[in-house]
């Protein structure tokens, strides 16, 4: 079983903070790449853990509003692994770089990076992205409609959309967006629980490190000095709690690996909140997050009046 930082999994810290919203210590994951075999039973994991949380649309989808709007629907291609979609959130990246001469085969779990100052979070205009006090940020599938802002500025493309769900159904049908989207929640649930994410949890060779995010650093410099090797996330997107030891620069690994729609990049990435701060304050979201905050409880109510008639 992989190991917490030190930490036994049921004393993560973090575990207790995500309802403890004073504690501001956020965890961060190390991904050794260098110790990565490639054999998938990380996303195997997080396929059965988290398939409770997949969408189950409904079908026919309703017209698309606007009538440019396409359909984005994953729900009959389940069994995609080779990329994030709605029902996969992880995948494996592979790289062919040259170590010292020798071609080699590097393997490299994908996810949401879980930034510090997730623009994912900060420019959702309905409030349905939220961010841990332990870092995880993740999308309520109750509040989220679909427009795929989140996606549009997120660095990495992680945020997958399907349509056919969600609260657009019941009360918005005619609203852009018309579906849920769809990313790592870094087993928010199993870690308030004081259990390990699944992926952490099922990988034979401990490629994966949890631990709070000033000594995950400190593990990412030893092992980097260790392997003459380098560090992604630490400064990416303006840090992030996901950070990646390479043994060779991630500029090769960039180039090496297949890049497209959910197939996330390895390049550098600038503070996006930093550019977007004066943006986020023009965006109205505050309001925006109020009217979906009332426009939920609307349907709440009204859908517990139904069940109470029927
Ligand atoms: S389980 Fe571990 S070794 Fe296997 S692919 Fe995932 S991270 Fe790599
Ligand atoms: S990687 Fe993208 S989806 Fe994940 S927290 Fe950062 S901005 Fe949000
Ligand atoms: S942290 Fe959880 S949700 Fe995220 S990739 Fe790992 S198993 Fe999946």
């Amino acid at each position: 079983m992989a190991t917490a930082a030190g930490l036994a999994a049921d004393s993560i810290p973090g575990a207790a903070a995500a309802s403890r919203p004073e504690e501001k210590t956020q965890l961060a994951t190390l991904l050794d790449i260098s110790k990565c075999i490639g054999c998938g039973a990380c996303v195997e994991a997080c396929n059965e853990t988290n398939a409770h949380k997949y969408p189950i649309p409904q079908k026919p989808f309703p017209k698309m509003v606007p009538s440019r709007a396409k359909v984005s629907d994953w729900s009959d291609k389940r069994d995609v692994t080779e990329r994030l979609t709605p029902y996969n959130w992880l995948f494996i990246q592979q790289a062919s770089v040259d170590i010292n001469g020798e071609e080699t085969e590097l393997t490299i779990p994908r996810r949401c990076m879980h930034c510090i100052n997730p623009p994912c979070v900060k420019l959702c205009p309905w409030g349905a992205a939220k961010q841990l006090e332990n870092g995880i940020s993740r999308i309520d599938p109750e509040i989220c409609l679909g427009g795929s802002k989140c996606n549009a500025v997120c660095p990495w493309d992680i945020p997958q959309r399907q349509t056919g769900v969600g609260l657009y159904l019941d009360i918005l049908p005619n609203f852009a967006g018309n579906g849920v989207m769809f990313k790592c929640d870094r087993c928010y649930d199993q870690v308030e629980a004081g259990q390990l994410p699944a992926c952490i949890d099922a990988c034979p060779e401990d490629v994966q490190t949890i631990g709070p995010r000033d000594e995950i650093i400190k593990q990412a410099h030893q092992l980097a000095k260790e392997m003459n090797g380098y560090i992604y996330g630490e400064t990416e997107n303006g840090g992030t709690n996901t950070l990646y030891v390479s043994p060779v620069p991630f500029g090769a690994l960039d180039d090496a690996i297949e890049k497209g729609k959910g197939k996330p990049h390895l390049a550098p990435v600038s503070d996006r909140m930093a550019d977007a701060n004066n943006l986020a304050a023009a965006m109205v979201i505050a309001p925006l997050a109020g009217i979906a905050a009332a426009a939920r409880k609307i349907y709440n109510y009204t859908r517990k009046t139904q069940e109470e008639r029927a």
